[in-house]
């Protein structure tokens, strides 16, 4: 074997070790007792409905680690990404459609792998704790397009990649940045008119008393927000969110119906509150810049590897140079980085939430936010008693205990 080869598949089994550890002790921590905050949010009943609701996550998230792996594991040993490689310089003599059916296969086989545990979590275990909406219908078409989405934006970034590559060799990674950056700005602004509108419908939020409130709320907090949209969250499940989007002139507010269905007038504010925090505080921007600096680490730790032969040979490649194999090697090495980025961007996150939280209370919607925090968390079964590990590594919010004690008491 390989030796690079041997070093991928180390990585590739400690990011297993690390995600099942996370996974099991969230689970013995299930029977931790509730936060005295959140005393009273689930009933018995309740509680019990919750506790199975996790469990049953828990099963399935275990199947899926397990069943990823062995497919991994199945593809790199007998160099099965190698093989494709060398079939597609069969097929076409242009390297850069050698890439681009490399990476349409690689996606075609992803989606297949993982669309069954998809089609599971949707009509077995959300439908049996009654949050499902989606009909199969709407599944099959949303995996469709999601898939064909996916496909022609990863070909064309792609594509322009491999393009800069070609002609600039190793200093590629600074242009490609760019590329990307604009990428991620371009969709930042539109994701609201060209990504949305695919998958659900948004209306302006209608004139009469919530719209007169939120007008009120924002206006007070020194903002004019024209946009506020109301999209069919319940079209696809019954958890209820809000969220802000854009920037500049593409600013906008989106409510789901869910929300509005499930909170009050002056829990909906307060949940509003919370994200003008983030506009006031730029974190849209801030998440933007940061997303923009990790592609200009990798691509610049990849621009140093991409022509190192040992990359295509690691994977049972058959030529010195396939760009498709180095880039496969590189983000399999790269991973265990992401075991060190994720606590920090987590982190920084959390702090954000925070920050927009402590904004909300300053213009008086703590005791709405709490109560509307609650709500959501009650609807949606969330867990009261999430392990300090797996909160540290992967929560990009702060638990609902924290949220509600740093809003008391803050
Ligand atoms: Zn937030």
């Amino acid at each position: 074997m390989h030796p690079l080869l041997i070093l991928i598949i180390a990585f590739v089994l400690l990011e297993f070790g690390v995600s099942s550890v996370l996974s099991w002790l969230n689970g013995k921590w299930m029977t931790h007792p509730i936060p005295a905050v959140l005393e009273g949010l689930y009933d018995e009943e309740k509680y019990q409905k919750q506790q199975a609701y996790m469990r049953a996550n828990a099963r399935v998230g275990w199947i899926e680690r397990g069943v990823a792996l062995a497919i991994t594991l199945a593809v790199l040993i007998p160099g099965l990404l190698g093989w494709l490689d060398t079939l597609t310089t069969q097929w076409t003599h242009s390297l850069l459609l050698q890439l681009l059916i490399f990476f349409s296969i690689y996606a075609v086989v992803s989606a297949i792998i993982s669309l069954p545990f998809s089609y599971y979590d949707t009509f077995v275990i959300e439908q049996k704790f009654g949050f499902n909406k989606t009909t199969k219908k709407t599944f099959w078409f949303d995996a469709l397009k999601s898939f064909l989405l996916t496909l022609v934006l990863g070909s064309v970034l792609l594509a322009v990649i491999f393009i800069l590559y070609s002609y600039l060799g190793k200093s590629f990674w600074i242009w490609a940045t760019l590329v990307c950056a604009a990428f991620i700005m371009f969709f930042s602004l539109f994701y609201s008119n060209l990504i949305v509108p695919l998958f659900n419908k948004q209306k302006p939020l209608e004139e009469g008393e919530l719209r007169t409130a939120i007008e009120d709320a924002a206006h007070e907090m020194g903002f004019s927000i024209k946009n506020i949209y109301v999209i069919d969250g319940s079209k696809h499940s019954t958890k209820a969110n809000a969220y802000f989007t854009g920037f500049g002139m593409k600013k906008r507010v989106v409510l789901y119906d869910t929300l509005i269905e499930q909170l009050t007038t002056k829990e909906i504010v307060a949940v509003l509150a919370h994200e003008l925090g983030h506009n006031k505080h730029r974190d849209t921007i801030k998440t933007m810049i940061m997303s923009i600096a990790m592609v200009a680490v990798n691509l610049f730790v990849f621009s140093l590897l991409a022509d190192n032969p040992d990359l295509s040979h690691a994977l049972g490649g058959s030529r010195d140079h396939s760009f498709a194999l180095s880039l496969v090697a590189f983000s399999l090495l790269f991973s265990p980085i992401d075991l060190v980025l994720d606590p920090i961007i987590n982190g920084v996150s959390r702090r954000c939430e925070y920050a927009a939280d402590a904004f909300a209370k300053k213009y008086g919607h703590s005791e709405h936010l709490i109560s509307g925090l609650k709500k959501m968390s009650a609807n949606t079964l969330s867990n009261l008693t999430p392990h300090p590990a797996v909160v540290w590594m992967d929560y990009s919010h702060p638990t609902l205990a924290q949220r509600i004690t740093a809003l008391i008491n803050a």
